[in-house]
């Protein structure tokens, strides 16, 4: 077998270069375990970027796709079936929207979700120059369209013009919102809980300013819960915690567990008077096999309780890294909600993650002074220890 260097080399012959890629080549994974080519063991607290929420290895839902396969698995959205159609229902029960179509992938939504928008407001009043505000360091994608309202000029720049008529606000800053709006404005949009950008959650204050301007104006809220949803903050997405109800919403990530799967959701009331009839479309989207692992992850939520496991020890983690904060200087904060957690140091990360991964713990960083904790949501206290224990070690 070639070597794991080898490996690496034709990799950088084959693929562009959009990634500075850490040099292992990963190969099996089990539980909150991976595992590169030469047999090296990793205790795993990125779970590929908040997706595999259940653990790798998972035997039902390994059998569930594997049943899938055999059966069929692409159709096209020109016909029905079952899976997409029971998870349409599933999803609908635990987000409380009422529609729901289903994509492909995290941007792809966010791409949907603008497009209702602007056809919702364009429905109302004819017009086409409508105004969406996004929030400054916000991340939503790499498609144009999700570039467009990605808070962060250093993704943007070199691939302007962007779509139009994007304003840009400051989370958690009402009046930096207020500022914005204008008689064009058809929506605000933001992650409950910024991921990329630092890992800044909303307050429930922001939330409700947000909602109340939103329901007074008939401008549409759409809130990305492509990161911080699907259990991680402790409720299956994380506005529930706060009382309040987007009129639209992605989910991706953790949706599929792997399987590349994304939707958007929206109320009755956007999806009545918005995208119709050949409006939009994706080959892909919600086809037996996406809607089969949605089932899967959605059914293994139920039985296994992870919300309530997500709660449990998301404030264990909380608390360890609090420790952590109090114990080093350099450690000036940690910020996030239950397992979706940031550790803010007064220097550049990068050096410590790559220590990290020398002895056995993949971490990634959310900016270049933070470290990110999104691990697999069934993580238990012990490997919070251990990731504590060995990111001490790369500490000193
Ligand atoms: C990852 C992410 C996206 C983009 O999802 P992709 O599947 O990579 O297109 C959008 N919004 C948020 C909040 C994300 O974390």
């Amino acid at each position: 077998m070639e070597s794991m260097k080898n490996y690496i080399e034709d990799a950088e012959a084959a693929l562009l270069h959009t990634y500075n890629r850490f040099q292992v080549v990963l190969d099996k994974g089990e539980g909150v375990y991976l595992y590169d080519m030469e047999g090296k063991k990793y205790l795993d607290f990125c779970a590929g970027i908040a997706v595999f929420a259940l653990g790798y290895g998972n035997k039902i839902y390994n059998d569930a796709l594997k049943e899938q396969i055999d059966k069929v698995i692409h159709t096209s959205n020109y016909y029905y079936n079952i899976p997409a159609i029971e998870a349409a229902k599933k999803l609908k029960k635990i987000s409380g929207m009422d529609r729901v179509f289903f994509t492909n992938s995290g941007a792809e939504s966010i791409e949907g979700a603008i497009k209702a928008a602007r056809k919702y407001a364009y429905l109302k009043d004819g017009r086409t120059d409508h105004e969406i505000i996004a929030m400054e360091h916000s991340f939503h994608g790499r498609t144009m369209g999700a570039l467009s309202v990605t808070g962060n000029k250093k993704y943007r720049e070199a691939f302007e013009p962007m779509i139009g008529n994007i304003r840009f606000a400051t989370l958690n800053d009402f009046q930096s919102v207020l500022d914005q709006v204008t008689d064009k404005t058809c929506a605000i949009l933001f992650e409950t809980v910024q991921g990329e950008g630092g890992i800044y959650p909303a307050t429930e204050e922001f939330m409700k300013q947000v909602k109340a301007l939103c329901e007074e104006r008939d401008i549409l809220m759409i809130l990305d819960e492509i990161q911080c949803g699907m259990g991680r903050c402790g409720e299956y997405y994380a506005w529930q915690r706060y009382g309040i109800k987007p009129d639209i919403m992605t989910s991706a990530k953790a949706l599929g567990c792997g399987v590349p799967v994304g939707a958007f959701m929206m109320t009755e009331k956007v999806a009545a008077h918005s995208l119709t009839s050949g409006d939009h479309g994706t080959t892909y989207g919600g086809n037996p096999l996406a809607g089969a692992a949605i089932n899967a992850v959605l059914d293994l939520f139920e039985e296994n309780h992870i919300i309530e496991h997500v709660n449990q020890i998301g404030d264990y983690l909380a608390n360890r890294l609090d420790e952590l904060v109090d114990k080093y200087d350099f450690i000036t904060e940690r910020r996030g909600v239950k397992l979706m957690q940031g550790l803010v140091f007064d220097r550049p990360v990068g050096d410590i993650i790559g220590k990290a991964l020398e002895k056995g713990l993949i971490l990634i960083n959310a900016g270049p002074n933070i470290i990110r904790f999104v691990p697999p949501l069934v993580i238990e206290e012990e490997n919070v220890d251990k990731m504590i224990e060995i990111l001490t070690s790369c500490l000193q």
